[in-house]
């Protein structure tokens, strides 16, 4: 068993980034088409789904692949947090102000700062300026104002896998829901 690592991320960017899927079938982190690639011809993975257009290499010409499987099973040592980034943050609250719905340009903390409050995923919300700016020093319950859902980590595969990135439709089968 040994030999077996997680690939290491290249560089990805959408469209030129494949899943790769533990021998289990779970989602285990992004990589370069290129690399999917290698894991290919070394016969460390197989296709699942393959993009739009071919690589080629010196030897073999290959359909492009968007979603590999690992042909061993590698442990995964620990769930990856996913890291608080403001990008992240807009990603959580789909780019709208957690108090009006209004698109969102600035980061709120909703126990603010200069009251002890935590620069931790269950205390920011993405916020528009007007709000941000009216609210200041406030807690939204001095305002008088609700969050219509309260702020947590996100969860789920997707946001292990990509934190803040948008998937590739094709991964979506193996991700599941973003929350
Ligand atoms: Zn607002």
């Amino acid at each position: 068993m040994s030999g077996t690592h997680i690939p290491s991320p290249g560089p990805a960017t959408n469209g030129h980034a494949a899943l790769v899927l533990n021998a289990t079938y779970e989602p285990l982190c992004v990589v370069s088409v290129r690399r999917a690639a290698v894991l290919l011809l070394s016969e460390k993975a197989e296709a699942i789904t393959h993009g739009e257009g071919f690589l080629q290499s010196a030897l073999k010409t290959i359909p492009i692949p968007s979603v590999v499987r690992l042909n061993r099973y590698v442990k995964v040592p620990h769930l990856r947090k996913v890291s608080l980034s403001r990008r992240a943050i807009f990603a959580r609250d789909r780019w709208r102000c957690a108090y009006c719905a209004g698109p969102a340009e600035t980061i709120d903390h909703v126990m603010p700062r200069s009251r002890g409050g935590g620069h931790v995923w269950e205390n920011v919300v993405a916020a528009c300026a007007r709000c941000n700016h009216k609210k200041g020093d406030k807690t939204p319950k001095e305002m008088g104002w609700r969050l219509a859902t309260a702020p947590t980590v996100p969860k789920g595969a997707a946001w292990r896998v990509l934190g803040h990135r948008t998937p590739d439709p094709r991964w979506e089968l193996w991700l599941g829901s973003r929350n």
